[in-house]
Order: structure tokens, then C-alpha cells, then sequence
């Protein structure tokens, strides 16, 4: 995943861009970057994984004096990408997934086109992204041409010397909102991003949308107008986004909450002493139980945060595992001989719940442990962005695959909660997670909970492309 900002603005916009780019961290963890156009093009690129976006970039305020600047926050690829080209000098940077990259950068080197970066044995998409925008007749021309070559998901901000251009991805999974304040213009994945530098929220752009901020008149111009095929990501609001962020003008949060009172009002028979979010993802939908149910919500767990920073990214999954470990304390004393409830935003791998998180609660002394996650069960990895990679990760294709005795390919009857395949993959998980009680949210009560119609999102995790506009793309 990646989070970008960028800024057009009267003044020197350094602050606002490290400080607009700096809440999008939750949404990447291993480069950090920012490009700014001051009588010439600066751009600082850093590591992100041993420290906090602020204090790497906060050196390099005092370097820039320019009035507009882009920046991001990615897990993938280092950005942004300068390049020179017959369009002139631009920066970039991305966000999103290309499904055919390495088709992509196949054909264009066989066109004579080379690359120069290198991202996790792969071209970077990034790169990849600017050199087809630079074959365009003009910048506009380029990115159109983009959107036809690549499948998958690429939002950009590019920087020219006159403005920013900013495009959402034709089918708008990945978010791109307007904001506007007196004498600025800012673009971003992430509202939070607005609340504190004064911006408000103007509107989010259309899937496919191109505009130009220009920085001569401070004039948001729009390019394309782009399509009404929008598939936006259902995670934003579940688990990936910031609670403070609204996408589509609806607020994280607050769907959060609405999702854990829909999965109280299927659970009326379950009488329980305590209502627990996992830290800090489950939190909110735990709030909305309680409301529903009038169970206590209370914090049995908390996070020991003063040694493990959100952003330090730990090198291996083991030392991952013992980070997660060590960072939660369990309280005894709330826990012991309650029938505790426990919210969780989604299971993937499971790996973290059972060994970290239900194993404190057991030693601890629970009594009954009902495990409700706020979406249903993940099937599909995702293709649009790097949040699950492949099936193998998924603890629902282990259940298929102990179920039927090996992997297969069609599991579409375990997305029916009616069937009864669907019933014992639930039970080989619950038993493994070894809990007293497991039941998934479903897809038409998470779909209520963000509120929009079922067409306009993106639900690929849970249903694959059966819904998809970019059904072969
Ligand atoms: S596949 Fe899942 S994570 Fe990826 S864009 Fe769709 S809903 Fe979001």
C-alpha cells in the first residue's frame, strides 16, 4: 500500500508537506518520500523502517523553499521518481498495485524504453508509471495512455514545474480527495491528513479524474473527468484506513462502529461479561457492540508503546511475532472468569490471533472466548494494493485445503455463509484459533455498515472478481 499528499500553495509549502505526508504512515512502512519545485526539482527519499517519517524528514525542511511539493509514504517502492523527458522534468509518485508489471516492462524495454530502479526483483512500478506517461503528446495525453496499459490500480500526483497533476485510478479503489484552504489546494489518500493543517475536504475525485493545480493562479483545473465505474476498497473502511479519514465524504470510524452494532444484532442469544477490541484495529467496531449490546466494553489488553513506535517495522516475521508478543499486556484481573467477546477487523494469516492474542487471554483465565470479525472470511488475496499476497497466506485456503484434502481452485460455495462448506471452514478455523465461539461478519451487513451500493465497491477479498468492474481487464 502507499499513502500520498501534495500541496499547492502561496507560501513555502514544506511544512504542510511533511506534516500532510506524515499521516499517511499507517498506510506504508518502508520508504518514505517528498519532491518539491523550487527554481529547480528537490527530491528526499528515506527508509522508513527503523524510524518515524517526522523526524527523517523534518532535516530536510529547512533546505526547501518551494511552493509546491508532492509526497508519499509506500511499502513497496522508492519515490518519488524524477524524470526528464520530451514532456519536460516531472516528478511522481504512486499508489496502488500493477498486476502486469513485468508483461508492462517487457513490452516497453523490447521498445527500447530502460529502466533505472529497481523495487523487491521487479522494476518499480513508479518508474514504470513515468515512462509511460512521458510517450504522451502532453502530460494529460500520458496518464490516459497509462490507464490503458496498466491493470490493476495506479493513483499519481506528479509534479511539473507549473502544478501538480493528480489522477485517481480508473476504477478509484485507491482514494484521491480534494481539499482546499485560503491561498491552497491539497490532494490526498487520507483526510486525516487535512484536519490539522486547516484544509477542508472539497471532494474526491472520479475514477479515471485527471486535474491540474496550477501553482500561477492557484486554479484546480479538471482534465478528464473520468467514469462513474468506481470500485473503491472496502478495507479503507474495515481495517486499512485512518478512523479520523473519510473516502466518499463517509468517515472510517463511524462505519467501524456501525459494523460491530450490526454483528451485536446477530448475536442476541450471546450473553457475555466484557466486550474487547484487538488493539487498536478492532477497537471501534468493539465500541459499536457495546452500544448495540449493552455488554461493557472494556481494555483488558493495552499496547506498550513507548519501545515499539506504529512505524518501527521489525525484519522478520519471527522477530515480527515476538514484537507483537512482547507490545501487548494482558490484564489479568479483567480477564479472569469473564466470557469476553473479542473484536477483531479481519483474520488473514490468524497466526497473530491465536498465538499472541488468544493465547494471553487464555492464560490469563477467560472463561468463554468469542472471536467476531468485522468482515467476512478473506479468500482472495488482493490484487490492487500489497496488503495479502497469495492464497497460501490466507487461513481460510488452510481450511479448504485440510477440508478437501488439497488446494483447488473454485471456492466459490465457501463464500455462501448458507452452505455448509462454508459452515466447516469456520470450525476448522475456530478450532485452530482455539476459541469457544467464531461467526464472521457478512458481506451484505459490512456493505450496509460503509453504506454505499454493493456495485460501487470493491469486495475482490471476499467474493474474487465475481463483482468486479475489471472483470478481464
Ligand atoms: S481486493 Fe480487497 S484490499 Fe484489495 S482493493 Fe479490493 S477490497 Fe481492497
Amino acid at each position: 500500500m502507499s499513502g500520498i499528499f501534495g500541496v499547492v500553495s502561496e507560501k513555502n509549502c514544506a511544512e504542510t508537506l511533511v506534516y500532510g505526508t506524515d499521516y499517511n504512515t499507517h498506510m506504508g512502512t518502508e520508504y518514505g518520500g517528498i519532491a518539491v519545485y523550487d527554481d529547480e526539482f528537490k527530491r528526499y527519499i528515506h527508509r522508513m523502517s527503523s524510524v518515524n517519517f517526522k523526524m527523517r524528514f523534518f532535516e530536510n525542511i529547512k533546505d526547501i523553499n518551494g511552493k509546491h511539493g508532492i509526497g508519499v509514504v509506500s511499502d513497496l517502492d522508492e519515490q518519488p521518481i524524477y524524470l526528464k523527458s520530451k514532456l519536460g522534468e516531472f516528478c511522481i509518485v504512486s499508489a496502488g498495485r500493477i498486476d502486469n508489471i513485468n508483461v508492462l516492462a517487457k513490452e516497453m524495454m523490447e521498445e527500447g524504453i530502460c529502466f533505472g530502479e529497481v523495487s523487491k526483483k521487479s522494476v518499480n512500478a513508479t518508474e514504470l508509471i513515468a515512462r509511460i506517461i512521458a510517450t504522451g503528446s502532453d502530460i494529460k495525453d500520458g496518464i490516459e495512455k497509462m490507464y490503458k496499459r496498466v491493470k490493476g490500480s495506479a493513483s499519481i500526483l506528479l509534479l511539473s514545474k507549473d502544478g501538480i497533476y493528480a489522477a485517481r485510478d480508473s476504477f478509484g479503489r485507491n482514494t484521491l480527495i480534494l481539499g482546499r484552504k485560503e491561498g491552497s489546494w491539497a490532494v490526498c489518500s487520507e483526510t486525516a491528513s487535512f484536519h490539522n493543517l486547516d484544509f477542508e475536504p472539497i471532494r474526491d475525485l472520479n475514477p479515471g479524474e485527471i486535474v491540474f493545480i496550477d501553482c500561477a493562479n492557484l486554479e484546480c483545473k479538471v482534465l478528464n473527468q473520468g467514469n462513474d465505474k468506481k470500485q473503491i476498497c472496502s478495507f479503507l473502511w474495515i481495517y486499512t484506513g485512518f478512523p479520523a479519514s473519510n473516502y466518499e465524504g463517509i468517515n472510517a470510524e463511524i462505519v467501524r462502529e456501525e459494523s460491530g452494532k450490526l454483528l451485536a444484532k446477530r448475536d442476541k442469544d450471546l450473553k457475555a461479561d466484557l466486550v474487547v477490541g484487538v488493539p487498536d484495529s478492532g477497537f471501534a467496531h468493539a465500541i459499536g457492540y457495546a452500544i448495540e449490546s449493552k455488554i461493557p466494553l472494556r481494555r483488558p489488553l493495552v499496547k506498550y508503546t513507548p519501545t515499539y513506535g506504529r512505524s518501527y517495522t521489525p525484519p522478520s516475521q519471527s522477530i515480527r511475532n515476538v514484537t507483537a508478543r512482547m507490545k501487548l499486556i494482558a490484564i489479568k484481573e479483567i480477564i479472569q472468569n469473564n466470557i469476553i467477546v473479542l473484536l477483531e477487523d479481519s483474520i488473514v494469516r490468524g497466526t497473530q490471533l491465536k498465538n499472541v492474542t488468544v493465547e494471553k487471554f487464555w492464560r490469563a483465565g477467560a472463561k468463554e472466548l468469542h472471536v467476531r470479525p468485522a468482515c467476512p472470511p478473506l479468500l482472495f488475496p488482493c490484487i490492487y494494493s500489497t496488503s495479502t499476497r497469495t492464497n497460501s497466506e490466507l487461513v481460510t485456503r488452510r481450511a479448504i485445503a485440510a477440508i478437501e484434502g488439497k488446494d483447488i481452485e473454485d471456492v466459490s460455495e465457501y463464500t455462501n455463509p448458507d452452505s455448509e462448506k462454508y459452515a466447516k471452514m469456520v470450525e476448522w478455523i475456530r478450532k485452530d484459533l482455539n476459541v469457544t465461539s467464531l461467526k464472521f461478519q457478512n458481506i451484505e451487513d459490512m456493505v450496509k455498515a460503509i453504506g454505499l451500493p454493493k456495485e460501487k465497491l470493491c469486495l475482490h477479498c471476499w467474493l474474487g472478481c465475481s463483482n468486479c468492474h475489471a472483470k478481464g481487464e
